[in-house]
């Protein structure tokens, strides 16, 4: 009997909550032989595998890796050459930040079949739970996500002289521990001091905290609260608009610090 060739399905597993995720993503679960999940994958999440199912941890959380990056792609290309169904599950969506298409391009080279589900990504979805809009009709026209992580390489260097003022809702991503470095950047770049910002840790859970402040007074706060990653970070007039949504609505942020 020929063995069918292996599949790798990069999974979007959304940004928490166990139900906010896709069908296509729990079937190619229910279908995986092998999982690899991270970090921010919720772990219920992994009751929808088979009985059988070789179940992997490869997260990273800060600077703990429990696998290198090369490690992780060197395991998808072995299970895809073995002929095994993967299912790759990556918190929210897989090309956000995600690293997604690094593991794809392994695969590419050695010919391994794979397809991407998209999942709903945590900077769109965790403001939104907390009653936040990314954008909002008079009051913010566009919106740009953000790595907090500054980047080894000077091409992809945020051009804070450019987006400061230039974009209304900007959302960070990995924004914690370096929240000092964005806020001054975005003040000295003229950014108003005054302008209204969230950090929103734990994001469409029951864990959940939003924190909100302007520019100049967040870093204090969180230092004051001692508030830890992972959190969306989240600086706009968007963020004053929850203020004023039902207190229903309201209560989804359920820790408000
Ligand atoms: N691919 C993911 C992002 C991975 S980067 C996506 O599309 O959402 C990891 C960062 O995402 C975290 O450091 C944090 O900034 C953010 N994040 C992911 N889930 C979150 C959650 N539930 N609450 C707050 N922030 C979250």
């Amino acid at each position: 009997m020929i063995r069918e060739r292996g599949k790798v399905s990069i999974v979007g597993a959304g940004p928490g909550d166990p139900e906010l995720i896709t069908l296509k993503a729990i079937r190619a679960i229910e279908n995986a032989e092998v999982v690899l999940y991270d970090y921010l994958v919720n772990k219920e999440l992994l009751g929808y595998c088979k009985p059988d199912c070789q179940i992997v941890y490869v997260g990273k959380k800060n600077k703990q890796h429990t696998y290198p990056q090369e490690e992780i792609n060197k395991m998808l290309i072995e299970f895809g050459l073995s002929g095994k169904k993967i299912a790759r599950l990556k918190g929210g969506d897989p090309f956000v930040f995600g690293r997604g298409a690094e593991e794809i391009l392994g695969l590419q080279e050695h010919d391994i079949e794979f397809e991407v589900i998209p999942g709903i990504t945590a900077g769109v979805a965790v403001p939104g739970a907390a009653g936040i809009p990314v954008t909002l009709r008079n009051v913010a026209s566009s919106v740009a996500f953000f790595t907090g992580h500054q980047c080894e390489n000077h091409k992809t260097e945020i051009q804070w002289d450019k987006i400061a003022v230039g974009i209304d809702t900007l959302v960070f991503y990995m924004g914690v521990t370096q929240s000092p470095r964005i806020v001054r950047n975005l003040m000295a770049n003229g950014r108003k001091p005054e302008t209204p910002v969230a950090m929103i840790r734990w994001g469409t859970l029951p864990e959940q905290e939003v924190m909100k402040g302007t520019l100049e007074n967040i870093v204090a706060k969180m230092e004051q609260y001692d508030f830890k990653p992972p959190a969306i970070f989240i600086v706009g007039e968007v963020v004053a608009y929850s203020e004023q949504l039902s207190p229903l609505i309201n209560q989804m942020a359920k820790t408000e610090i």
